[in-house]
């Protein structure tokens, strides 16, 4: 009996040893399956960079990295009255949630003044107590609905079709951006070029040769919270005619000139036409977007004087916008805009800097060959391609007339010639107007000067009365 009872104990012990070991496997599966729910780190809240609300859409991205958001909310106190802007539970917990509204549509007669943003964010973890961490964000901010003010001082009453408008405008204070808008295109203004009107912008807009004619230019300005003021520009869209031109490419052509452009060998080696289109359509669409990233960098300030000028005595081989379509075999291959004028004169002759201003490019540029681009201020830019030589490099300051390099047939050039193109704020642009003394002078000195249009207008009148009464007659 007495062996029988000591047995018992050591009879249990192997018993209870094993229940142990099954609480203790529990313990540690449970504490490896539950831990992520017990995770620490709180939801990350991300609110608009601004102090300023307007009407431009108010964007909130919350996150939680963890178990995920079970909760958010944002309210906006105004004048004493809290509004509820965001409030949602989520029966799933949520790793991200991206809002993005419009205040006016939360919030019925809205009002300007002092505000308060409370953004709060609980998420699906267990710490707590069970109720998850939270983050809470409190802004101060400033709504603001009222559009700034813009006073259009002189503007362009022509506008040539591909060409350059140009405007004066004042814009009040609050404005943070501003200048003219045209289909997907923006020109800004510059503050400050104008001798004794600091508070006044100059912006050079183009029609480009892509837009159509009944799209119109609007001046825009916009405020730090978003609100924006448009006002149409009024303008006469002189029609430039384009030619349409064809090009045959000969074999040697294709051989010498088109297939080197290709860096892949392999791709060298494909049909003529999948060659060709892969120089004229691939290559050429790369190497415009690069000019396009260079020429979009404008200098806020006025680098060139006076008139450009057209290369010392050259013939234009080809013009601007010319619509091309070569034609190989007798078979037509592909169509392009040519983007500039073809000049020639003679063999590797020396190339004028169309005007002052600084090299913002120099080196290979694909179809355009050795290019070089100089930066003339306020959005204004000159490109010359095809050289055999170049004799400048980046960050020159270049004189008007400065030889910059030599005239070749580098790129996609048949026969030795000068490639000009002018762009504004990426756009190539009608280059014949910059060389014309009398379109800069009525079109762009009067709006450096700052006179009104109603200022100039009356000058002219006053400088010319005779023509003006022919006229009138
Ligand atoms: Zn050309």
């Amino acid at each position: 009996m007495s062996a029988f009872e000591r047995d018992r104990p050591t009879r249990r012990l192997p018993i209870i040893g094993f229940l142990l070991l099954i609480v203790a496997i529990g313990f540690v599966g449970g504490a490896y399956y539950l831990a992520p729910r017990f995770e620490r780190s709180s939801p990350q809240i991300k609110l608009p960079d601004s102090d300023v609300l307007g009407l431009a859409p108010v964007e909130i991205a919350i996150g939680d990295a963890g178990a995920g958001l079970k909760s958010v909310a944002a309210t906006l106190s105004v004048g004493g009255s809290e509004h509820t802007l965001i409030s949602e539970q989520y029966a799933q917990p949520v790793s991200e949630k991206k809002f993005s509204f419009a205040l006016s549509s939360k919030l019925a007669g809205l009002k300007e003044g002092p505000a308060v943003l409370r953004v709060s964010a609980r998420d699906a973890s267990l710490w707590n107590f069970f109720r998850g961490n939270e983050t809470v964000i409190q802004k101060n901010l400033t709504i603001d609905l009222t559009p700034p003010t813009v006073e259009l001082i002189a503007d362009d009453r022509y506008v040539n079709f591909g060409g350059v408008g140009a405007i004066v405008y004042k814009a009040s204070a609050d404005t943070a951006a501003s200048g003219v808008r045209i289909g997907d295109y923006f020109f800004p203004g510059f503050k400050g070029q104008i001798k004794d009107q600091p508070d006044y912008f100059v912006a050079l807009f183009a029609h480009p040769y892509n837009v159509p004619a009944n799209v119109k230019a609007v001046l825009v300005a916009t405020d730090k919270a978003g609100n924006s003021r448009q006002l149409p520009l009024v303008y006469e869209l002189k029609n430039v005619k384009y030619k349409k031109s064809t090009i045959p490419v000969s074999e040697s052509f294709f051989q010498n000139k088109v297939a080197p452009l290709l860096q892949d060998s392999a791709a060298r080696q494909g049909a003529p036409k999948d060659v060709f289109v892969a120089v004229n359509k691939k290559l050429r669409a790369e190497n415009e977007s690069r000019i396009v990233a260079i020429t979009s960098k404008a200098t806020p300030s006025i680098l060139w004087k006076g008139a450009f000028s057209q290369l010392s005595n050259s013939k234009v081989e080809a013009n601007f916008a010319d619509q091309r379509t070569y034609v190989y075999n007798g078979q037509p291959i592909d169509t392009a805009y040519h983007l500039g004028y073809d000049l020639s004169v003679t063999k590797h002759y020396p190339v004028e800097a169309a005007n002052s201003g600084t090299a913002v490019f120099v080196g290979d540029l694909g179809i355009y060959g050795n290019t070089v681009i100089l930066d003339h201020g306020l959005g204004l830019f000159t490109l010359y391609g095809h050289l055999s030589s170049m004799d400048v490099k980046v960050a020159d300051t270049v004189k008007a007339r400065q030889i910059i390099g030599r005239t070749g047939e580098t790129g996609l050039a048949a026969g030795d010639h000068l490639h000009y193109g002018v762009y504004l704020d990426g756009v190539a642009v009608l280059p014949v107007e910059w060389w014309d003394p009398k379109w800069i002078e009525d079109n762009i000195s009067p709006k450096l000067s700052g006179r009104s249009s109603e200022a100039v207008a009356e000058s002219q009148r006053s400088a010319r009365p005779r023509k003006a009464a022919t006229r009138r007659r």
